[in-house]
C-alpha cells in the first residue's frame, strides 16, 4: 500500500515524499487506521521498524485538519537522545504544515528552561517530553495540559524499566480522560500490560511478529571480561581447521584491528573488514572470504548489515549487537540449508541486561557455556551492573540501555516554533 491510502493531508504527504517515505513499513500499515479512527492502541514492534511515523502522522495529520488551541499532543520518551530523534522526525513530516513543536527534557540549564516555558505556555502543539522534566513544569504551574487530545507512551518497556511508571501516573492524572492514548512498545511484558489497562481504554492491540533465528542454529553464549576475549576467541578458533569461514563482529574499529593482529601473530589467516579500509579492499577481502582463500573475517559491527555473506560456520559476536533485530540478523548468517551454524555471543557484566532483552525479544534463552579452566579468572563478577540474570534489575533506575545515540548529544536546538 501507499501512504496516500490512509487519507492524510496534502501538506504532510509533501512532507513524506519530501523524507524519502514511500510506503508505510508492518506497523505503520496495522496501526495508523486505528488511531485514524480514534480507538486507542498498544503497539509492539521491535526497533527500527518505525513505531515513530505510526504515532507522528495521525497526530500530525489531526492537526492539520482540525487545528485547535493550546498543547493538542503529548509524547512521553525516557531519554532526550529520544526526543531528539522524535523531534527532528517531526520537523521533517511537518515541514510544510503550519504545526509546532517542541522537545522537553532534563539536564539542561535555566535558559532552555525559560525557553521551553514559553513553548508551553504559547501551545506548542506537540510536546516531546521525559517525565522527570516535564513534572518539573508541570510543578511551577503554568503547563496547561486540559488541552491535550493526544497521549503517546514510546519506549513503553524502556520508560517502566528506568522506573518512570510513577511519574507518568502523576503526569496522566492531571490529563484529559477525553483523549486518545498510544503506548509503543518494543516488547510486551506483562508488566507493560498491567501499565496500560490504567491508562488506555480498550485499545486495539497491535503485534508485529518478530524474526526468531532459525532453528538449525546453535547458539550459545560465554559470560567474559573484556580483558580476556581476545584470549577466549584464540581458544575457540585455535586447530579448527574444519571451520571454513568464521566471522567475528566487534564494537569498534580498534577491536577489530587487535583482534585481528592478534590472531595473526598466532599464526590465524584472519582479515580485518572495518571503515578503515577503502570501498575496493573491502570488497576484495570479502571475495576472498567468500572463496575460501581467507577463513577468517573480523568486522565491526557497524558494517555487519552492509555485509552479504551467507554460508557461514561460526558467527562470534565479540561485543553484544545494539538490539535483537541485529542479534537475529547476524546470526542468520550462519543459516544454510544443509548445515547448521554456531552463533556464539561475549557478554560482559556491562552487557548483560542488553543481552536479556535481546533474549527476550527472541523469546529464547540463550545456553551459557562456562570459561574454559584457564580463562577462568575472567568470569565476571556476578551481579554487576545491570543486575543478575532474573528480573530483579527492574524498578530501579538504569543508566545507558542500548548506546545512546551519540550524535544527538550536541542538539542544543531543543525545539523550534514556527
Ligand atoms: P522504531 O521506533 O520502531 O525503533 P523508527 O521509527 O525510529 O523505528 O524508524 C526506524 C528508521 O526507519 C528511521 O530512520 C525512519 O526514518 C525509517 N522509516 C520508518 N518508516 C519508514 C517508511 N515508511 N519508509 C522509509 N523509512 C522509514
Ligand atoms: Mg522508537
Amino acid at each position: 500500500m501507499k501512504f496516500d491510502e490512509f487519507g492524510f493531508e496534502p501538506p504532510l504527504l509533501e512532507g513524506l515524499e519530501a523524507m524519502g517515505f514511500e510506503k508505510p513499513t508492518e506497523v505503520q500499515e496495522k496501526s495508523i487506521p486505528d488511531i485514524l479512527a480514534g480507538r486507542d492502541v498498544m503497539a509492539c514492534a521491535q526497533t527500527g521498524t518505525g513505531k515513530t511515523a505510526a504515532f507522528l502522522l495521525p497526530i500530525i495529520n489531526d492537526l492539520v485538519k482540525t487545528p485547535a488551541e493550546g498543547v493538542n499532543a503529548l509524547i512521553i520518551v525516557p531519554t532526550r537522545e529520544l526526543a531528539l530523534q522524535i523531534d527532528q522526525q517531526l520537523e521533517g513530516f511537518s515541514y510544510f504544515t503550519p504545526v509546532s513543536a517542541m522537545a522537553i527534557y532534563g539536564g539542561r540549564g535555566g535558559r532552555e528552561m525559560e525557553q521551553e516555558k514559553r513553548a508551553i505556555k504559547e501551545g506548542a502543539e506537540i510536546l516531546i517530553a521525559t517525565p522527570g522534566r516535564l513534572k518539573s513544569h508541570m510543578e511551577m504551574g503554568y503547563a496547561n495540559l486540559k488541552t491535550i487530545k493526544f497521549l503517546v507512551l514510546d519506549e513503553a518497556d524502556r520508560m517502566l524499566d528506568m522506573g518512570f511508571a510513577p511519574d507518568i501516573m502523576q503526569i496522566v492524572n492531571k490529563l484529559p480522560r477525553e483523549r486518545q492514548t498510544l503506548l509503543f512498545s518494543a516488547t510486551m511484558p506483562d508488566q507493560i500490560r498491567k501499565f496500560a489497562r490504567q491508562i488506555l481504554r480498550e485499545p486495539v492491540e497491535i503485534n508485529q511478529a518478530i524474526s526468531k533465528p532459525a532453528e538449525n542454529i546453535m547458539q550459545a553464549a560465554y559470560e567474559v571480561d573484556d580483558s580476556g576475549k581476545v584470549q577466549l576467541t584464540r581458544h575457540l578458533l585455535e586447530g579448527k581447521e574444519n571451520l571454513e569461514r568464521v566471522i567475528i563482529f566487534a564494537g569498534s574499529k580498534q577491536k577489530v584491528r587487535e583482534l585481528t593482529r592478534s590472531l595473526q601473530q598466532a599464526g590465524m589467516k584472519a582479515k580485518a573488514v572495518s571503515s578503515d579500509l577503502e570501498q575496493d579492499e573491502r570488497e576484495e577481502r570479502i571475495r576472498l572470504f567468500r572463496s575460501g582463500n581467507i577463513p577468517i573475517i573480523v568486522a565491526t559491527d557497524v558494517l555487519s548489515r552492509g555485509l552479504d555473506i551467507k554460508g557461514i560456520d561460526l558467527v562470534i559476536n565479540y561485543d553484544v549487537p545494539g538490539d535483537g533485530e541485529d542479534y537475529v540478523h547476524r546470526i542468520g548468517r550462519t543459516a544454510r540449508a544443509d548445515a547448521s551454524g554456531i552463533a556464539l555471543t561475549f557478554i560482559n557484566a556491562k552487557d548483560r541486561r542488553r543481552f536479556q532483552r535481546i533474549e527476550e525479544l527472541i523469546e529464547t534463552q540463550i545456553r551459557r557455556i562456562p570459561l574454559p579452566e584457564e580463562l577462568a579468572s575472567f568470569t565476571p563478577r556476578k551481579g554487576g551492573r545491570g543486575g543478575g540474570r532474573s528480573s530483579s534489575g527492574r524498578g530501579g533506575r538504569q543508566k545507558g540501555r542500548g548506546r545512546s545515540k551519540g550524535s544527538s548529544r550536541r542538539g542544543s536546538k531543543g525545539g523550534r516554533k514556527k
